[in-house]
């Protein structure tokens, strides 16, 4: 077939409105592609849960091990207000060399840049490279992610089919292409306090029970010292207290309950329960009281240095000449659950326009990263 194009290919999927949890077209332009190259695409609808249906690809190319993964997401965050924008947010749209569209950086391109690197790799290398491709592309990465790559692994796990090595196509490059490479990430958990009193006039406040004085001191105890003063690759853990509510239109008036809501991003030196152990002990020496509910959605984890972490900063020095650091920012991705399965490691275009208005890559970019991507094959596989 043809050559794949990087920029041709993330067009036809910008231009598929693939907002989370709707597949709009973006899955099955993929798979068309995937099908010609010779793949074998198994569509994963799966629902229940409490969550909306998502449709999901695992396609493979080859039986024999190692199997290279590259996983990713065809869904994208809603455009926002379509009027903000230069263009049409779905249109695909090119102005001076950079590439328009929502899901542009996150991740169309990079799928697009991956499929364009497999075209090139598979067109020079034939079937026999030893050992398998596939890809492991969901719908709802964005969402709730209840549906999606978690439950692909599991029905991967039942099949008996292992992944060696998993390169996500997340955006993880900053100031330019190739600067950081992630190999884990932080956990995330976010927690609403809500702090009880009696209710009762200011003037005679010794009747009365000041739920937002004892709140004011609980926060304070969770954020007047660190957790922590960071790991090997991971920077401080950080609490921070992003609502306060009230909600008391009197000024005469000690309301009966106050609240508060933080988010904690955590490192690898704590797991979930011991966050939650620890700001309960803080909390509890205020001695009012109170009710925690805490919502975790991702632990933290790291994929120690190794092959695919040095594949990729290989790959980024022979193509760019960059120096990759290897980093753990940013938010949560779907890598926190494909670390169960093998390890794992993100590289992507830059995530300056992300979830944003005007979300856009560079011409010059999207075919770096093909290129890169390519030197990681040929890397895996022994050119
Ligand atoms: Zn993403």
């Amino acid at each position: 077939m043809a050559p794949i194009d990087p920029v041709a290919a993330t067009q036809a999927l910008i231009r598929c409105r693939s907002v989370t949890p709707v597949e709009g077209g973006a899955l099955d332009r993929l798979q068309s592609w995937l099908d010609e190259l010779g793949f074998t695409c198994h569509r994963l609808v799966f629902s229940g849960d409490g969550a909306e249906d998502v449709d999901n690809l695992y396609a493979r190319l080859g039986n024999a091990g190692p199997n290279f993964c590259f996983a990713g997401h065809t869904d994208v965050v809603p455009a926002g207000d379509p009027q903000a924008w230069r263009v049409d947010p779905f249109a695909g749209t090119v102005i001076d060399d950079a590439l328009y569209g929502r899901g542009a950086v996150d991740m169309k391109g990079a799928i697009a840049a991956f499929v364009a690197a497999l075209s090139g790799f598979l067109d020079e290398r034939g079937r026999d490279f030893g050992g398998s491709i596939s890809l492991l592309i969901t719908g709802d990465e964005e969402g709730v992610a209840v549906n999606g790559t978690r439950k692909v692994l599991g029905w991967l796990q039942e099949r008996g089919e292992t992944l060696d090595h998993c390169l996500v196509g997340e955006p993880t490059s900053d100031a330019r292409l190739g600067d950081t490479v992630k190999i884990g990430r932080r956990g995330a958990m976010n927690g609403r306090i809500t702090v009880y009193g009696i209710q009762g006039h200011s003037a005679y406040a010794h009747l009365a029970d000041n739920p937002v004085h004892r709140l004011i001191a609980m926060l304070h105890a969770i954020t007047a010292e660190p957790l922590d003063q960071g790991s090997d690759f991971f920077p401080p853990t950080s609490l921070q207290i992003v609502s306060i509510d009230v909600g008391n239109p009197a000024t005469n008036v000690i309301p009966a309950e106050a609240r508060a809501v933080f988010d904690c991003r955590f490192n690898d030196r704590h797991h979930s329960g011991d966050v939650e152990r620890w700001l309960r002990e803080r909390l509890d020496r205020a001695g009012a009281r109170y009710d925690l509910d805490i919502r975790v959605s991702g632990e933290s984890f790291l994929t120690p240095p190794g092959r695919l972490s040095d594949l990729c900063r290989a790959a980024i020095r022979d193509v760019l000449g960059v120096e990759a650091e290897l980093g753990t920012t940013g938010g949560t991705s779907d890598a926190r659950f494909i670390k169960d399965a093998c390890p794992v490691a993100e590289l992507g275009l830059r995530n300056a326009t992300a979830h944003k208005v005007d979300e856009r890559v560079g011409l010059v970019e999207l075919r770096q990263l093909a290129q890169v991507y390519r030197a990681v094959l040929d890397g895996y596989f022994g050119s």
